[in-house]
């Protein structure tokens, strides 16, 4: 079907994100760290809106505003603005939400930067209209599912933690590059320090997406990059098939429901919404001085772009390999362990970022809680090197490794995983299979096709221990002498 239509697919990103490293909200010294903690438990006047109190800005959630709008290579602004955006929302205590706006006199932290990606070894830019910093609503908590709920609890725990709002321009044309923009973002976030995108809630996507000259839909609150590109794909079948069918695709707000993989509507978009964007009169705008701003931006740590170009340059890494890694900074780091004690980089490089990580995966490890160490890892190699152990048994061996952090040595020897190499033993071994059995020996000396049953016999009498290599070169010898002499 999508062969019929040749459509441009434009898509704009929406991603808001907890600035989950810091310690109280944005605007009070309540505790951010809600997470697992009692409902309305972690709130005061000021996050409750409550009348009569005063907000004052958090010094640390503007300057990590600040090294994220450098790394996305943002034009920063010389003042903080805050507006009050009006609409009502029952998670909304004061009815107004305290952000930022770019308009005729409102400024946001930072706007005009951008994200380099790489999709299919396609480097690609995408812009990023602008990052405002803004209070998280509190959260509605609904029984069973949205549909259902018969009815909705709120939490205000959440209220008034800090928040970036990061736009992009709809620069990205595919579901792949969503991801791969959303992965790059969230990889540099991560390496800033700012957010732990392992939490719960700590980003959600809201996704625009249209195809060129038709409207356009949003998918709200998504929470995961897995789930924006599902989304995005499943609304890229549904649209289409609207247009194949010469119906009219309504500008629409729709939810994600990730248990059934599909989009629902929820409301259809008021054109404009009049959020009433006003100066917040309770924070005047504050200048920040250049100074301040590169303090920031000198002690910016390595981040994933610089880090890659290391990666190349020092591991003698390709671009693909060293991205893999970078991305997953815990791995990169895991790598870089491990590469102090083993040479063979790339070796080293493929290893983690196949088989690896894939068992990672398939056991669900959070690599927070890693068993298996960068010396594990390394010993299989090297046994590995040695030709001690072959490749079909790194993969039989690397899961328990993996999962369990488990000796390889003791593992092997436990598990029969030694190897022999050992040519006298081979030999000694091969004799006795020719002694046995004269009849495939002369099999074998007039149709070598037959060899392959003279080398199964001798790995059955080693238990499949022997060097298969070494047995087939054993045999080979021993039947040439065999024929030579006519015996
Ligand atoms: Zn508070």
């Amino acid at each position: 079907m999508s062969s019929d239509l040749n459509l441009k697919t434009i898509i704009g990103l929406e991603i808001h994100v907890q600035l989950t490293k810091l310690k109280t909200k944005l605007f009070c010294a309540t505790s951010a760290d809600y997470r697992g903690g009692k409902p309305n438990t972690h709130v005061c006047p000021v996050c409750l809106g409550l009348p009569g109190t005063l907000p004052v800005v958090n010094r640390k959630a503007i300057e990590y505003a600040i090294a994220v709008a450098k790394a996305l290579n943002c034009e920063i602004s010389d003042k903080i603005m805050f507006v009050r955006k009006h609409y009502f929302y029952p998670d909304l205590p004061k009815n107004y939400q305290i952000s930022q706006y770019i308009g005729p006199g409102f400024e946001s932290i930072a706007k005009n930067g951008y994200v380099k990606i790489s999709v299919d070894g396609k480097s690609k830019i995408v812009r990023i209209r602008r990052i405002n910093v803004e209070e998280d609503p509190g959260r509605i908590v609904y029984i069973g599912s949205i549909e259902k709920s018969p009815y909705s609890l709120i939490d205000y725990n959440r209220s008034g933690v800090a928040l970036l709002e990061i736009v992009t321009e709809p620069d990205i044309e595919s579901p792949k590059e969503a991801r791969a923009f959303l992965e790059k973002l969230m990889a540099i976030l991560e390496y800033l320090g700012v957010t732990d995108p392992g939490l719960e809630g700590a980003f959600r996507v809201d996704a625009n997406i249209s195809f060129e000259g038709f409207g356009r839909v949003e998918v709200k609150n998504i929470g995961s990059i897995k789930d924006v590109e599902k989304a995005l794909n499943y609304e890229i079948i549904r649209q289409k098939r609207i247009i194949l069918q010469g119906g009219k695709i309504e500008r629409e707000t729709r939810h994600w429901d990730a248990d059934k993989g599909i989009t629902i509507s929820l409301r259809s978009k008021e054109f404009e919404e009049d959020y009433r964007y006003f100066p917040d009169p309770d924070l005047p705008p504050l200048k920040i001085s250049k100074e301040f701003i590169e303090k920031i931006i000198s002690s910016l740590p390595e981040l994933p772009d610089e880090r890659i170009r290391r990666f190349l340059k020092q591991y003698g890494l390709d671009e693909y390999r060293a991205t893999v890694l970078v991305l997953n900074k815990w791995l990169a780091d895991f790598f870089e362990e491990a590469a102090k004690i083993y040479g063979n980089y790339k070796k080293l490089a493929d290893l983690l970022i196949t088989d690896f990580l894939r068992w990672i995966n398939e056991y669900n490890i959070d690599y927070r809680k890693l068993k298996v160490k960068p010396e594990h890892v390394v010993k299989i190699l090297k046994l590995w090197d040695d030709g001690i152990l072959s490749v079909k048994m790194v993969k039989e061996i690397l899961p328990h490794v993996v999962r369990d952090g488990v000796d390889v040595e003791e593992y092997i020897k436990e598990h029969g995983y030694i190897r022999i190499v050992d040519k006298n033993y081979i030999q000694e071994v091969v004799a006795e299979v020719f002694n046995e059995n004269p009849k495939a020996v002369q099999d074998a000396i007039e149709n070598p096709k037959a060899i392959n049953y003279l080398i199964g016999l001798v790995m059955k009498k080693t238990g499949g221990k022997a060097d298969p290599q070494i047995t087939r070169e054993i045999v080979l010898e021993m039947l040439n002498k065999k024929r030579d002499t006519g015996s």
